[in-house]
């Protein structure tokens, strides 16, 4: 089964001051796993289970006005988490440092269209779309300008779209987003340069609230130009290929600004939860030499390192093809898909 989380804003001028008690009781339900557990390890180097500490915290929702099956999912992360970190001893979540979170599931919880009830207490949000189906758990969440958010994941009942017989390889590069196989290129103005004075102005006269309000906006514009790209990428193509670019050896360099613009690693969620929803191939592919390389004759005859970078065209010197560096690129990725494509049908070869 597809599951989908759906974000709203909630209106919360008049629930803020009882959302953060409640998240406040979440934090009190943590940290005391968190003792329990370092008290068991000091004792007998061994973690508290998540069975062992459902029964801890039997019945402490009642008095902390939080739903039972809240007080569980709570215990449930947490255990999840310790055994991932193996430390006896998480990090405390205090009322300063830590974001609101107060988890449910669908038994706690009655959602309406624009409302949902928890424990007794209505919280209405911004319905900016329908719910796709039954709702089978969430959490509110605050965010770092303290608004806060309910999250409810949904089994998504979206239908596979019919195919088109479209293919691309996606190039993914710092000037343009990305270039794509058959020369379409996903152009986005660059958000940092942007806000850059204004930025630099809310930190030089040290207005802290100014400076995450900027940073919030870069993100949600980000965000926004990613998911419309990323919608119209899904629904017109039927195979998406991606290189495995990694941005970290990009930022040590002096185009870390447009390298950080660029967000890839949300562009290649988004692309891959979208194309699993709508029933169509995303692949992922090692691009190396993929700029280099010819896509006609396969000679590596292109311009190389980081010098390079700033060649947009150039020919090849065996089969005399001018190419677009990016769409060339784009090409050798679509191509690379298509040899393992071909490895996985006949694995004898
Ligand atoms: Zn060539």
């Amino acid at each position: 089964m597809k599951l989908t989380t759906y974000r709203f804003r909630l209106k919360d001028s008049a629930c803020r001051v009882r959302l953060r008690k409640l998240g406040w009781a979440c934090n009190d339900i943590w940290n005391y796993c968190n003792e329990r557990n370092a008290y068991q390890w000091s004792f007998r180097r061994k973690l508290l289970s998540a069975f062992d500490l459902h029964k801890l915290t039997a019945g402490v929702g009642k008095e902390l006005g939080l739903h039972s099956q809240t007080v569980q999912a709570v215990v449930d992360e947490y255990a999840k988490c310790g055994k991932q970190f193996k430390r006896p001893k998480l990090n405390w979540r205090s009322r300063k440092r830590s974001l609101g979170w107060i988890p449910f599931k669908a038994v706690g919880v009655k959602v309406s269209a624009d409302s949902v009830t928890y424990n007794g207490h209505t919280f209405r949000f911004w319905s900016s779309r329908p719910l796709p189906g039954k709702v089978r758990f969430g959490s509110f969440a605050e965010d770092a300008q303290g608004r806060w958010y309910v999250n409810f994941v949904c089994e998504d009942l979206t239908p596979e779209r019919a195919p088109t017989g479209k293919q691309a390889g996606i190039d993914l590069g710092l000037k343009t987003l990305a270039t794509l196989s058959d020369g379409v290129e996903l152009t986005r103005e660059s958000l940092t340069r942007t806000f850059e004075v204004q930025l630099a102005t809310a930190q030089r006269a040290r207005k802290k609230k100014q400076v995450t309000r900027i940073h919030a906006k870069i993100k949600n514009k980000r965000k926004d130009w990613n998911h419309k790209q990323t919608t119209l990428l899904t629904n017109e193509y039927d195979v998406l290929v991606v290189g495995n670019v990694s941005s970290s050896k990009l930022k040590k360099t002096t185009m870390a600004k447009s390298v950080s613009d660029a967000g890839w690693a949300d562009f290649k969620t988004m692309l891959s939860y979208k194309s699993l929803r709508l029933g169509i191939t995303y692949l992922e592919v090692n691009e190396s030499f993929s700029t280099v390389t010819c896509s006609v004759c396969s000679e590596r005859t292109g311009p190389s390192g980081l010098s390079a970078l700033g060649v947009r065209t150039w020919g090849c010197s065996t089969c005399g093809t001018e190419h677009n560096r990016d769409q060339n690129a784009a090409a050798n990725i679509l191509r690379s898909a298509g040899d393992i494509q071909r490895q996985r049908e006949s694995p004898c070869l």
